[in-house]
């Protein structure tokens, strides 16, 4: 029996690690797409377009897609399945989840409160499994004439795969796939305010978010200045440790393989000529426990620039020109979230029209809430979800014409 909030968050900080504190946050997170969804369930609201013809009336049905398959990641266990759910019951659809093998406790949780809740049996389907089963259960999932829908939350690379597989019988797809999100600070920018935006959006949930920044570009002027305050900010106020205790702001990474990921970005990049400010290194805590990491003196051809580290390591770009700011933030094959810090309101407008993003956060680090549409353009993905959009991607347009009257 779940008796309350706080045995949810400490499912999810049990199972991937992360500060019971975030897990808390994750939790109401989560809630709010249940409760915001089922006010939109009262909105699906249809049309009476003006016919060409007298004897005809024509109108415009939402109906619901119908099974929708969901399959989710370890690093917000709960959230990326009420995100989805949320809106797939509000529409109609019943889902089957297929949660990541990492986190599966989370998923049947919220199993056991959909009963509680009186969701009647079958509507909400939960299928965990080994992840040598995961590549079969996919394939079934997004292949089965059942099932309407996929919506899935992952990789890019994984994202590709479930695509081909559910071009065979044409489903309906939401997409939310990688970032490599760029985090711009500007000459004009406050810079106290610029590193307070960096702390939170790099190193939340240990820098294993898709919208978490993956690259910083400082320009020129302030450059010096951010490097110095930013470093000190990471030194006093992260606390790498174990996530039930209440001083941690970093808990471990997901897996060894995580890690080596991160290790692999910082030597590439040390090995181009980039300087560790702080950081570097695996904690002495254990094996998938990481130092909040900052570098300097990158470059555009350093690995850190190019894919998603997925981890705690900061690494700086100096740069000249707004307009080569933007061309080396634009240079991804993935468009998800992207920040800048700027006060000049000319600025402001230009790049946020510019950037090449699903979402853009204009002097702040941390801008996702169930108001507002989640989801990525180019490689990062297909559709939105949270907000009035969300419930779309589960609903189909049906156009029914009155003749002959
Ligand atoms: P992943 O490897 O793609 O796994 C995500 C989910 O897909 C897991 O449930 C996984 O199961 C499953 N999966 C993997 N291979 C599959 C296959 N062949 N067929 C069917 N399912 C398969 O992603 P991850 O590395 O765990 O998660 C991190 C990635 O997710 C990052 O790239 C991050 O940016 C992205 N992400 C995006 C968003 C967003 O909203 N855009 C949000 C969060 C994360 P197993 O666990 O069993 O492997």
């Amino acid at each position: 029996m779940m008796e309350n909030k706080e045995e949810l968050a400490r499912i999810i900080t049990a199972e991937n690690g992360k500060p019971l504190k975030e897990a808390q946050g994750e939790i109401v997170y989560s809630a709010s797409f249940l409760e915001w969804f089922a006010e939109e369930a009262r909105r699906i609201y249809g049309d009476v377009i003006p016919a060409s013809a007298k004897d005809r009336r024509v109108l415009v049905l939402k109906q619901p897609v119908g099974v929708a398959a969901i399959i989710t990641p370890w690093n917000f266990p709960s959230a990326m399945i009420t995100r989805k759910v949320g809106a797939a019951l509000a529409a109609g659809c019943t889902v089957v989840v297929k949660p990541a093998e990492d986190t599966p406790l989370s998923a049947l949780a919220l199993g056991e409160l959909a009963n509680q809740a009186g969701i009647p049996a079958g509507v909400y389907n939960v299928v965990p499994c080994s992840r040598q089963q995961t590549a079969a259960v996919g394939e079934v999932l997004c292949t089965d004439p059942l099932v309407s829908k996929i919506s899935f939350t992952g990789s890019t690379a994984t994202g590709k795969i479930l695509l081909k597989h559910a071009a065979g019988t044409v489903k309906r797809v939401s997409m939310e796939l990688g970032g490599h999100a760029p985090f711009i600070v500007f000459d004009s920018a406050n810079v106290d305010r610029a590193v307070a935006g960096a702390l939170a959006s790099k190193f939340r949930n240990s820098g294993q978010t898709c919208v978490c920044t993956n690259r910083f570009l400082v320009q020129k002027g302030i450059h010096d200045e951010f490097v110095e305050k930013f470093a000190k900010a990471i030194e006093k106020e992260l606390h790498v440790g174990n996530g039930f205790d209440a001083k941690t702001t970093q808990g471990p990474l997901i897996n060894e393989k995580a890690v080596e990921k991160v290790e692999k970005h910082i030597k590439d990049a040390v090995s181009q000529g980039a300087s560790i400010v702080t950081g570097g290194k695996r904690h002495s805590l254990g094996k998938n426990f990481f130092e909040p990491t900052l570098l300097t003196n990158v470059t555009t051809k350093m690995l850190c620039t190019q894919e998603e580290t997925f981890g705690p390591l900061a690494p700086v770009i100096r740069f000249d020109t707004e307009a080569e700011a933007v061309a080396i933030a634009n240079a991804a094959n993935v468009g998800l979230a992207g920040y800048f810090y700027s006060q000049d309101p000319a600025q402001i407008w230009r790049v946020a029209e510019q950037m090449e993003v699903g979402m853009v956060g204009v002097n702040e680090g941390i801008i996702s809430s169930v108001e507002c549409p989640f989801g990525g353009v180019k490689e990062s993905g297909l559709g939105r979800e949270g907000s009035k959009y969300g419930i779309d991607e589960y609903l189909e347009i049906k156009y029914v014409c009155l003749g002959g009257l």
